[in-house]
């Protein structure tokens, strides 16, 4: 068994752990493995492990690595920043985008999304813990922007993504995780029928499930610890 299957087997039982810990269904939770940095090579050994769905940060390696591994049944998420003159990259090459948070980066990746691929699911990136230069929408101006965003015909509006600061211990990082819940349920109760709560990483995943994540996003704890932080 090589590491990552081995990795990907630990984070699935944590996983399972924790849905069960929250008297949740385990099949309520799914698992976005978090390849930035690492080479197509790891992540091909993750998907002959089952391994499906993957995220990337840095759009350049990202579509390089897409490119590689053509033809295998990989499912991409962009979850790093989306600068306006990167859209077009994200639009033709990725499945999923989770980083919106402008209307105008929202338009312009269902303008150029190529018309023989199925609409990009789309997460609204949020910032719930109300640091001014962190990445994301704040919660007032996110009712407008979803009910915005939902409108794009090129996009599938399928729900939030979070990254909260790192919490002291499990119990505040379950009320963080619980603000970014409370704004998705908010949502669905307008009618917007969001399916997806992307928040919890290697070092939360339990904080986040016990919240009501339905998509964690891991990457440390199945490729091993990352040794450029930047692209
Ligand atoms: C890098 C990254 C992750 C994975 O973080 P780990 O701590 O390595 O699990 C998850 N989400 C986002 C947005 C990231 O940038």
């Amino acid at each position: 068994m090589t590491t990552i299957e081995n990795n990907l087997q630990a984070v699935r039982a944590r996983i399972a752990a924790a849905c069960q810990d929250a008297g949740r269904d385990v099949s309520q939770v799914q698992l976005l493995a978090v390849s930035k940095t690492f080479p197509a090579a790891s992540v091909q050994q993750a998907l002959d492990a089952g391994q499906r769905d993957f995220g990337e940060n840095y759009i350049q390696e990202a579509v390089a690595k897409i490119g590689e591994l053509a033809g295998m049944p990989a499912v991409w998420h962009c979850i790093g920043p989306i600068q306006g003159n990167k859209t077009r990259l994200v639009a033709e090459h990725f499945d999923w985008a989770q980083s919106v948070d402008r209307l105008k980066i929202a338009q312009r990746l269902s303008d150029q999304r190529p018309a023989h691929l199925a609409p990009l699911q789309v997460c609204i990136q949020v910032n719930t813990d109300g640091g001014p230069t962190k990445a994301g929408v704040t919660p007032e101006a996110l009712p407008e922007l979803a009910r915005a965003i939902s409108r794009l015909p090129r996009l599938r509006l399928r729900g939030l993504m979070t990254i909260p600061e790192p919490a002291a211990d499990f119990t505040s990082a379950c009320a963080l995780h619980a603000r970014a819940r409370a704004l998705f349920d908010a949502l669905n109760a307008q009618g917007l029928a969001l399916d997806t709560l992307s928040m919890g990483m290697s070092a939360d995943v339990e904080a986040a499930i016990h919240a009501g994540s339905t998509m964690v996003r891991v990457g440390t704890a199945i490729f091993g610890g990352r040794t450029r932080t930047t692209a």
